[in-house]
């Protein structure tokens, strides 16, 4: 027998291995001087009071006879579809309920969403690029283009209509540039798509971090309803990244091929898939409550805040960046033309601060570097007061 040899092409991804290891070599040789973590990906607030609540009133149903529940629908439950759906309608985007279907994280709907295309369809990404899309693609053995993201762009690559592609990624705001398109931008790719007959698969992962009038949603957009599936997460905004929940919008005429793209999704659901449990989507619901909102508010305007301190840092040492404003991340310039990874080792060494490389998200990346604002308050203020002193 054989593997799928599609794996032998990709392309091994060091990025944070290699980043884990010299940190992890630093803080062995100079146990005196601790490291600011300013790399990471992950949220670090805990979960909102309502989600666990709402967790812990699910888990109890599961314990009566009366409101236990077994197999959820595949889409997800009719209460938790409408709350996402008035979500939508509270920042002007009419996306019914019957076009929602509940996930357990946007990951596995971004990889997996290819299977319902053409294994012959050319695949479309953004350089730098979160690499589940790349990935995920090659897995399938297609072939793919990249459109880059620049300084030239603000990190907003625009279509190129030379260029044919049926399946798109887009992702806004960006991770990992934190740059959002602009109506008018993302206007374009959808124009670019319906004429192309292709498919944009967007994803909204950060749309809550917006904070001026970028699109919160393709669907914000007229033609996307012809052209997008819209895929979002509770990760970012409501700390689910260990609960695990998100969502997935595709319209009802969305056609392609002759086939009705919503009913291909649910049959390729309901065969790999048995949904989200009671107790999550419980709390799914509950975010989208009220009180859920204020509190998932409060979270991320202390990752807000972050970024701020980070970008006040930036214009005082009149570093180039993009991000930080509509997005938890912040992407900058090396100072001084350094390259991603000898910045990356110059500021571990000097001031003991650990940030991403932005070469590590495709060759555009390269001389340009991400910060996070998922850490505390206090280690934001002091790696930045450090960086200011090592470069002002
Ligand atoms: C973190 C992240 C996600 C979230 O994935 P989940 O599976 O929902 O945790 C999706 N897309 C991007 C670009 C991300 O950075």
């Amino acid at each position: 027998m054989k593997i799928n040899h599609n794996f032998d092409n990709l392309v091994p991804n060091y990025l944070f291995a290699d980043i884990a290891k010299k940190s992890s070599e630093y803080a062995a040789a100079h146990p005196d001087k601790p490291l600011i973590r300013m790399g990471i990906g992950d949220v670090t607030l805990p979960l909102p009071k309502v989600a666990v609540d709402a967790l812990k009133k699910g888990a109890e149903d599961l314990a009566h006879k009366e409101s236990f529940k077994g197999y959820p629908d595949y889409e997800g439950y009719d209460f938790v579809r409408e709350a996402i759906s008035k979500y939508y309608a509270s920042f002007g985007v009419t996306v019914s309920a019957d076009e929602i279907l509940v996930t357990d994280g946007a990951k596995g709907d971004s990889a997996n969403l290819s299977e319902i295309f053409s294994q012959d369809s050319v695949v479309l990404v953004t350089d730098p690029v979160y690499p589940v899309y790349v990935d995920s693609n090659i897995m399938a053995g297609r072939k793919i283009l990249y459109a880059p993201s620049n300084e030239e762009n603000g990190f907003c690559a625009a279509p190129d209509e030379s260029v044919h592609a049926d399946l798109i990624y887009l992702c806004s705001p960006n991770n990992p540039t934190g740059a959002a398109f602009s109506k008018d931008q993302l206007k374009a790719w959808v124009d670019y798509a319906n004429k192309e007959d292709a498919v944009i698969i967007y994803d909204a992962a950060y749309e809550h971090f917006i904070v001026d009038d970028s699109p919160r949603s393709i669907f914000a957009i007229e033609g996307a309803r012809t052209c997008a599936i819209e895929i979002c997460s509770m990760s970012k905004t409501a700390g689910f990244t260990g609960t695990r929940g998100g969502y997935t919008v595709i319209p009802k005429e969305l056609v392609r091929d002759g086939h009705n793209i919503y009913d291909l999704w649910y049959r390729r659901l309901s065969t790999k898939y048995n949904g989200v449990s009671w107790p999550v989507q419980c709390a799914i619901a509950a975010i989208f409550s009220e009180q859920g909102m204020a509190e998932i508010d409060d979270n991320i305007n202390y990752y807000r805040e972050n970024a701020s301190t980070i970008m006040a840092t930036l214009d005082k040492l009149g570093i180039e960046y993009t991000g930080g404003k509509n997005s938890p991340y912040v992407w900058m310039k090396c100072p001084k033309g350094m390259g991603s990874w000898e910045f990356f080792d110059y500021i571990l060494e000097e001031i003991q601060v650990v940030g991403t490389p932005g070469e590590g998200f495709g060759d555009c990346g390269k001389g340009w570097f991400r910060f996070t604002s998922f850490g505390s308050h206090e280690n934001t203020v002091e790696a930045m007061k450090r960086m200011e002193k090592l470069l002002g």
